[in-house]
């Protein structure tokens, strides 16, 4: 078996895992509050201002985001996609989990993790599930039964 490819070029800032939290942090912040300053980015993802600064300038460069000092971290459309897709994400997981009765904690740290690696066609398996099991309450408690034998 030849070794496994190394990419050729450096992934954007967006590609990485840590951008891909910034932008669901951002989208949210804004969802919630109208707009999205460093503080509070820095307080959600518990990381300090200063890295906070630097990578908002990556993705800034990037064209992610606009970034303005007193004014804050406004979302470009592209931003927006990334930060949307992994908050849609997000939901459909832990809805899901929740159903299951998992615990807040497990359910975050679980979610946080898996949101960032699926394919279009698995999230589209478990969105479809979830819809099926939030419509049938005699199926879910069949399988949480199952969960605890
Ligand atoms: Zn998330």
């Amino acid at each position: 078996m030849p070794a496994a490819k190394k990419a050729v070029s450096t992934p954007s800032a967006a590609q990485t895992r840590a951008a891909e939290d910034y932008l669901e942090q951002i989208h949210n912040l804004i969802q919630q509050k109208g707009y999205a300053r460093v503080v509070d980015i820095a307080a959600n993802l518990g990381i300090s201002q200063a890295s906070v600064t630097a990578m908002i300038q990556k993705l800034d460069a990037e064209g992610y985001l606009v970034y303005e000092r007193y004014r804050g971290v406004a979302l470009t459309d592209q931003g927006r996609a990334v930060g949307q897709a992994i908050a849609h994400r997000h939901d459909v997981l832990s809805r899901l989990l929740t159903s299951f009765g998992i615990d807040p904690e497990t359910v975050h740290r679980d979610v946080e993790g898996m949101e960032h690696h699926m394919s279009r066609q698995t999230l589209q398996v478990l969105t479809l599930i979830l819809e099926e099991l939030e419509g049938n309450a005699v199926l879910l408690k069949k399988l949480k039964r199952k969960m605890r034998a």
